[in-house]
């Protein structure tokens, strides 16, 4: 992993633009201009409309997807001059993720699932890859369910594999968009209670997309993106 120390800038956004369909008729620019700085152990909410730019947001920090133009720096690394396997190295160092359908691989137990990101990875022998996975079963409560398959657990339950999986590589950044927009109250304050335990534990600096106020407001910071530009970002 890349280390970031306390109050570094862990996550930096300068005049990030992102448009679709370039050079069409249907071109169409989606984040007009976005600053924003995120520090090491910094627990920050994203809310806004559907539709405003929150997952595109998300995309680009997380290196899924590529700024039009302006500058990205993640753990200090400036990224757009990258090439994409360079890219996919810093995203798979530096970045977790976490989606509102958790992605994972139904036919695969829950152990299984946890040490996918760890696969072909040299520093993770099989014995070790092993162990970690179980070990962060462990940390989200589900050790008893390892060995079942992922399509046999509730939302909730899936949802927390999904994130011990997005920590397997031990991420500086967690972006989860709308981890919670699937479950019921219960399980949605569980899985935020995990994330907000993860970030205290391991200082990780986490971008949580919610339309849930109440939860937002258990975060160190809120931005609103609406209409492709950040409304809101007190420091
Ligand atoms: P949010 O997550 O806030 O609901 P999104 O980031 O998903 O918003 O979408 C922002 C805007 O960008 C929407 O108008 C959406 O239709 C558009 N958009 C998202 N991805 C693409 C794409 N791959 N191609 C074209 N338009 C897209
Ligand atoms: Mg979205």
């Amino acid at each position: 992993m890349v280390e970031a120390d306390n109050d570094q800038v862990v996550v930096r956004l300068q005049q990030v633009r992102k448009a679709f369909n370039v050079g069409l008729p249907s071109e169409t620019e989606v984040l007009h201009g976005i600053d924003l700085a995120l520090r090491s152990g910094e627990f920050c909410a994203v809310m806004g409309p559907s539709g405003s730019g929150k997952s595109t947001l998300l995309n680009i920090v997380g290196l899924l997807d590529r700024p039009t133009s302006g500058q990205l720096s993640i753990c200090g690394q400036e990224t757009t001059s990258l090439d994409d396997a360079a890219l996919t190295r810093l995203r798979g160092r530096s970045i977790g993720f976490v989606f509102q359908y958790h992605h994972l691989i139904g036919a695969f137990t829950a152990l299984e699932n946890v040490m996918m990101p760890m696969l072909g990875d040299a520093g993770f022998p099989s014995r070790a890859m092993h162990e970690r996975a179980a070990e962060l079963l462990g940390s989200v409560g589900l050790s008893h369910r390892r060995d079942n398959l992922a399509l046999h657990l509730s939302g909730g339950e899936q949802q927390r594999v999904a994130v011990a999986r997005a920590l397997a590589m031990r991420p500086a950044v967690l972006l989860a968009d709308e981890p919670t927009g699937n479950l019921d109250t219960k399980s949605a304050d569980v899985v935020f209670e995990l994330l907000r335990h993860v970030n205290r534990e391991h200082k990780t600096t986490v971008l949580f997309v919610t339309h849930n106020p109440a939860l937002a407001q258990r975060c160190d910071r809120i931005i609103e993106v609406v209409d492709g530009a950040i409304v809101a970002a007190p420091a």
